[in-house]
């Protein structure tokens, strides 16, 4: 079916572009961002001036944002992939997330117990895994803490991998709108990480379901066939 067809090549599109920019982006925000930091110490700056400085670095820090949702495991694509069972990449992830769960009062349950392998590009999934793990997280702040179970299994010959969050949770109209380009219900939202989520568990032909109760809580299942 020809929907079917452009949604996957954009897909495609997307993320090989994700793949070839991030570094590119990244060293130039920083860079100018440090320049901005040294000028807006300057004694004779007038207040206007100074506006302008500091939006500039307001601006900065959105795009820095929209890398670290997108952009921030990309590097060059081949010799990322791998023939594994996910493990070490859940285990980093797990990891890198552990202090900004544990700012926002966010117990982390975590479980492995896999043993399939499957063909992956590790950047895509660690990014997909980062971003789920985010909403999670930003989810259950608003509501001053929670739990954050990641699950990665093996069922029949798929690998199963669910993050249940006792988050805020979403209606079915929300859920609808989930992984369109910019959709965000933050003030601060990129509205871009779903995007990377799908389009990484559709490069492995895996699949995502939600299951979202608003007020209780959110569960992503992912499965991915071996
Ligand atoms: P962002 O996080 O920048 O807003 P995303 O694409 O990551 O963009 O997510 C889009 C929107 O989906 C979020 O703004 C939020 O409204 C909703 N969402 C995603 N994950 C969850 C979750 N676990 N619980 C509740 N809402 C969620
Ligand atoms: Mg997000």
């Amino acid at each position: 079916n020809r929907d079917r067809f452009l949604q996957s090549e954009r897909l495609n599109v997307v993320s090989e572009l994700a793949a070839s920019v991030s570094h590119e982006i990244r060293n130039p925000l920083t860079v100018t961002g440090g320049f901005l930091q040294l000028l807006n110490k300057s004694k004779t700056l007038t207040p206007v001036e100074k506006g302008y400085i500091e939006l500039s670095l307001q601006e900065l820090n959105r795009a820095e944002q929209i890398v670290s949702d997108y952009l921030s495991f990309a590097k060059p694509q081949s010799e990322n992939m791998v023939y594994s069972n996910l493990r070490a990449e859940s285990e980093y992830t797990k990891n890198l997330i552990l202090p900004y769960a544990t700012i926002h009062q966010v117990e982390v349950k975590y479980n492995f117990n896999n043993s399939l392998n499957k063909s992956y590009d590790r950047n895509q999934i660690q990014q997909c895994l980062i971003n789920l793990y985010k909403n999670a997280i930003e989810a259950m702040k608003e509501k001053g803490g929670g739990t954050l179970s990641i699950d990665i299994i093996e069922k029949k010959h798929n690998i199963v991998i669910s993050i249940q969050d006792t988050g805020i949770g979403m209606t079915k109209e929300e859920i609808s709108r989930l992984g369109k380009p910019y959709y965000s219900t933050k003030a601060e939202g990129t509205g871009l990480g779903m995007l990377m989520a799908y389009s990484a568990i559709h490069k492995v032909k895996g699949n995502i379901e939600v299951d979202s109760e608003k007020g209780k809580g959110t569960t992503f299942v992912i499965t991915i066939p071996t």
